[in-house]
Order: structure tokens, then sequence, then C-alpha cells
């Protein structure tokens, strides 16, 4: 039941008339065959065109992030109800980039993975540690506590709806990845606390993603690891040669 996910994560990156011509090549060499689920999430503004020119492939939508509120005086926001409604369903939270740069915060997070399951949203959960947290032989703590406190308040029925992404923020964007080995043992990890939490089908069943310079030269040997269910990708989601081949390492 557990289900092989790549996820590309465009960031703030590629306009419109980029954003199509992208999905071009992507719809044209993503097979119907591929053993992936495929998954794009371009900006914003170029969701509705994604969802319009992905009509009838097997390639799907996502948000990089949402609004936890319904609607509202938010202004510059984006809701929920504004995804789902143009077929936008699922949704990345907890993005390293957010935590960081846009201040999230755990309790943050937690609230916006209620709002997007209140929409009946599959949410790609994204947390890891920092590079000190590594050093000072924390990682294992941290991401425990990014898990519980983000994520375990959810129902046990919910856990269909959520897809976990496993990203060493000093492996984001500069090149430097986790090893497979390092990845597999802190993926065990990471499906040990789900574990513990609800249960081994729950945990069996939830796919683990593993994000943080995927490439296609390193793809085939991390996805070949047994807790590792896929990846979420960013720089090399960009390329479609470079994620199509991602896609097929899998
Ligand atoms: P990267 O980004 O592949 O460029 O390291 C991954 C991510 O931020 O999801």
């Amino acid at each position: 039941m557990r289900k092989k996910i790549v996820a590309g994560n465009w960031k703030m990156n590629k306009n419109a008339e980029q954003t199509t011509e992208l999905l071009n090549e992507l719809i044209a060499q993503v097979s119907a065959e591929a053993s992936a689920e495929v998954i794009v999430a371009p900006t914003f503004v170029n969701l509705a065109l994604a969802v319009s020119q992905l009509k009838s492939t097997n390639i799907s939508v996502a948000a990089q992030n949402m609004h936890q509120a319904q609607n509202g005086a938010y202004t510059g926001e984006i809701s929920g109800d504004m995804l789902t409604n143009i077929g936008v369903n699922t949704v990345i939270l907890g993005h390293s980039e957010r935590r960081a740069i846009f201040n999230e915060n755990d309790a943050l997070i937690a609230n916006k993975v209620d709002a997007a399951l209140s929409h009946d949203m599959t949410v790609i959960f994204c947390f890891g540690e920092e590079l000190k947290d590594r050093q000072s032989g924390n990682h294992f703590n941290i991401v425990e506590n990014q898990l519980r406190d983000g994520l375990f308040h959810i129902e046990a029925k919910n856990w269909e709806k959520i897809v976990l992404a496993y990203e060493p923020v000093w492996a984001i964007g500069t090149g430097e990845t986790a090893s497979p080995e390092q990845a597999q043992e802190m993926h065990e990890f990471i499906r040990e606390t789900v574990r513990k939490a609800f249960g081994s089908d729950i945990a069996e069943d939830v796919s683990i993603l593993y994000g943080g310079s995927v490439k296609p030269d390193n793809a085939k040997e991390i996805f070949s690891k047994p807790d590792v269910d896929g990846g979420l990708i960013g720089g090399a989601a960009l390329s479609a040669k470079d994620f199509l081949a991602i896609v097929n390492a899998i």
C-alpha cells in the first residue's frame, strides 16, 4: 500500500511561459507505467495553468504552502478552499524555507495541517534537522519533536492523507546530500516513531520521501534504501531531463 512518489518543488521559479514549457516536456515523457506517482509544485500564480495542462495525465499538482484560515482579511494569502476549488488537492507544508525565512513554527504548521485536512487535501509534511543539530548529535530529537508538534495531533484516519518528507536542512540546495545510509537510518527512525505513536499499519503504509540535493546521479542509490519511498526534489526538478531521470531512478 505504501506509494512511491517523486515530487518536484519548483520554489519561486518558472514564470507562466516556462511553466508551460517544462510541463509539456514532462507530459511527453512521464510514461503511463512510471513506477512512482509524479507531483509538481509550481508557484501559486501558475497552479491553475498547471492543473489545466495536466488534466488527463498521470502527473498531479501541489501547492507549496497555504494559509490556515478559510478566508478573511489576510492580505497576500491563499486558502485551502481556493486551492481545492481550482483542483489542487495536495499541499507542501513545513518546508524548511518556510520555517527559516518566514518564521513558521511547529504550532503554525500544525494549524495548516488541520486546515488542509479539513479540505481533504493530501499534505506533504516537511521536516528535518539543521547542520548544528546533526553535529551535536541532536538530529533524532529534533526530528521527533517536529513530527510530534507539527503532525502527531491528527486522527489516525487522516494518515492516508499524509506523505512525510525528511529534508535535512544542511542538504537543501547545498549540493551536499545525506548519504544513502544516513537517509535510511533517519527514515527507519521516522517510521519507528510513527509506529510507536500510531501503530504498525500506519507506519508501514506512510510514504517517507527524502529531500536535499537529490540529483540524477545519486537518486538510484538513495531510493534503493528500504525506508526511502521517493524524493522531494528542488533544483533538479527545474530541468525536465534531470527530473525525469530521478523519476526513472525509482
Ligand atoms: P534541493 O531542494 O533538491 O534543491 O536540495 C529540495 C527541497 O527544498 O525540497
